[in-house]
Parts: structure tokens; sequence; C-alpha cells
């Protein structure tokens, strides 16, 4: 099982590597990765495996089987190889403040209308999410966004940590998202926004809220009686 790297340090920009093996030619396994696999919400990171001069550049890294596979662009890896990996840290980093910044804007909305959030979509340039409102009100998204770009002003640690599953299903509001894991996990990670939000989570976070900067609200559409959904951007 490849060690995800991403998991334990975000900020990991470069590393070592050995592949594992190659399927197809494209589709290489790693015995450690840098590189986040699309999934909950976050897409897939991007950049190099390098070895010696050799360039193959990481065109999508999805979840196969349970293992992170690396498509790369072109045949030439094999298994035993040596390599270096390099993120395209300016997408991945951008993908990180956006993620955090959706727990908070969610966390906000949450408790202050008991708006559900439905469904997730980040992306490079802007995050879409989707909730319950009955009451639609373009103003009252506003001064969420406000509120949370107030939050963004100020130091709010980010900390992520395994707890043991039994000990995260009695936490109140991740009990719905940690029962979604596979049961057979024994402990299930926890994004934690101090004072803000406590989640099971996967994705890559900043570890601090001032990272963020400011968000701003792109637009937002209805989706049926109680459906709504926005989208907002990083300033
Ligand atoms: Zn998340």
């Amino acid at each position: 099982m490849t060690k995800a790297l991403f998991f334990v340090d975000s900020y990991l920009k470069e590393s070592p590597a050995t592949v594992v093996s190659v399927k197809d030619g494209k589709y290489v396994i790693l015995d450690q990765t840098i590189f986040y696999a699309k999934g909950g919400g976050q897409p897939n990171d991007t950049g190099k495996i390098i070895r010696g001069s050799e360039v193959f550049n990481v065109v999508y890294v999805g979840k196969f089987s349970g293992e992170i596979s690396h498509e790369v662009d072109r045949v030439g890896l094999q298994p035993g190889d040596n390599v270096y990996c390099v993120l395209n840290w300016e997408r991945r980093y951008k993908l990180m403040r956006s993620h955090t910044a959706a727990h908070v804007l969610t966390a906000l909305l949450n408790k202050g209308t008991g708006a559900l959030i439905t469904g997730n979509q980040l992306e490079e340039d802007y995050v879409r999410f989707d909730f319950s409102l009955e009451k639609f009100d373009k103003a009252l998204l506003e001064t969420y966004l406000n509120k949370a770009n107030e939050l963004f002003a100020t130091d709010v640690a980010v900390n992520w940590y395994e707890l043991p599953r039994e000990e995260v299903l009695k936490i109140p509001g991740i009990v719905k998202m940690a029962e979604a894991f596979p049961p057979d996990l024994p402990a299930l990670r926890i994004v934690e926004i101090v004072g803000v939000d406590r989640q099971a989570d996967g994705g890559t976070h900043v570890r601090n809220l001032r990272e963020i900067g400011r968000v701003e609200l792109l637009k937002t559409e209805n989706k049926g009686k109680n459906n709504r959904r926005i989208y907002f951007k990083l300033n």
C-alpha cells in the first residue's frame, strides 16, 4: 500500500519515491506519494515524476482498488525505478486554501441557518457547493461570506490527526460523514479548524486560516425547492 505523504504533511512539494508497479505503461504505483488522488470533492494533483533527466508528466491521479494510481503522459517507467516527484504546487496550494475555506463557510452556514451540505466540488479556480435551505437570500449568503472573510483575517489554527473510529462516532456533527467511510477503518482522519469546525475528512488543508486570504461570491443558483447552489472563489 502506497504511503500517502500528503495526509501527514500537505506542504510537501517534492519527494523521492520508488516505482512499485506500472500498468499498461502509463499507470504508475509508487511506494510513497505526495500526489493527492481525486476524491472527496477535491481534484487530483498534477506534476512531474522525474527519472534521471527524463520527465514524466502526471496528468491524473486516482484511486483504483484502494491504490493510488498516477497516470503519466508517456510510457517508460519501470518497477524498481528510483524517481523524484514534484507537485504542481500552485494548483495544489489553491486547492488547499479553497478546501479549508469551504469547510469554514459550510460550518458557518450550518450553524447559522441549519442548512445541510448536500454536495461540494472544488475546482482549481472556484468552489461549488450545494445545500438545503428553504429561504434563499443572496444578501444572507453575502453576510456569511463576510463572516468567513473576517475569520480569514485572524490566526486560527487548522489541525489534522487520526482518532479511533469509536471515538469519532461519538462526536456530534461528524457522525453522518464518518459513516460514509469504509467500516473496516479502525481510525479516521479528522480535520479541525479550531473553534469553527471539526469533521472526518481526507483532503489537504492549510495550517492557518490567514493563508486563505479572502473569498468572493461568484453566483448562486436555485436547484429545486430546497436545493441551493453557490459558487465562490479565492480572491
Ligand atoms: Zn473536506
